[in-house]
């Protein structure tokens, strides 16, 4: 498999009714020639290039490498009566060449397929580590989120963050990124925001309901577990909002 490019022929199709000055041949409209010597139309037969098969352009990579393997190879042209000019309809190259090119594309594919999947898994541990920190983060600045809805954020927060990259992730564990989550969670979870929304209320409307409940659990959120848990107020460690 010599890499050869300047054994690079070209074939033209033809436009015109064409018959191939060597066999004599008709060979009709659209035939496929090569032009040798003093402009002589001769038919692929003739020209010994009909063991060749034809590669339409397209596949850059497949092209490339049928080219680099095939000891012989021949552009398409053909004319374009709109563009007035040649345009390349692709490659006639050997058969096991382009066997052997299409091979070694198969294997790239499962190559970017491997390389897609590390990448994949890459962010999906940037996921968990995300969820980890997004949760010590909400335990930090509202110790009394009752466990349940911490679960559920951390099922929930996630799926924002999805291939945005670890950035985005270190803004989104500013206090103002957790309190607009939690507001948000607490709106859809804790009050009649959604069922306010599925009776065709304005979201603005529903929000400016809303919006004392929400700032009331988010109030309790803010204070100790014990509290939030037990609001009797009678445990000695309360702390106090
Ligand atoms: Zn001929």
């Amino acid at each position: 498999m010599t890499a050869s490019n300047t054994n690079d022929l070209t074939v033209f199709i033809t436009s015109r009714t064409s018959r191939c000055d060597e066999c004599k041949e008709d060979l009709g409209r659209h035939a496929w020639i090569t032009l040798q010597g003093e402009g002589r139309a001769v038919c692929l037969a003739c020209a010994d290039l009909d063991h060749l098969v034809f590669l339409p352009s397209g596949d850059t990579a497949l092209t490339r490498r049928a080219r680099k393997h095939s000891r012989l190879s021949a552009v398409v042209l053909k004319w374009s009566q709109a563009r007035k000019r040649y345009e390349r309809q692709g490659l006639l190259v050997e058969e096991d060449a382009l066997t052997q090119a299409e091979g070694a594309c198969a294997a790239d594919a499962a190559t970017r397929e491997a390389t897609r999947a590390r990448a994949a898994e890459r962010r999906a541990e940037l996921d968990e580590e995300y969820v980890t920190r997004f949760a010590a983060r909400v335990r930090e600045l509202y110790p009394g989120t009752p466990k349940g809805a911490k679960r559920d954020r951390r099922a929930r927060m996630p799926q924002v963050q999805r291939s945005r990259g670890s950035q985005w992730a270190a803004k989104a564990l500013d206090e103002d990124a957790v309190r607009l989550a939690v507001a948000a969670h607490v709106r859809h979870t804790e009050t009649p925001y959604d069922d306010l929304l599925a009776g065709g209320c304005d979201r603005g409307d529903a929000r400016a309901r809303v919006n004392d409940q929400v700032a009331a659990v988010i109030r309790t959120w803010k204070c100790s577990s014990r509290k939030t848990q037990k609001p009797a107020n009678t445990e000695p460690q309360t702390r106090h909002c």
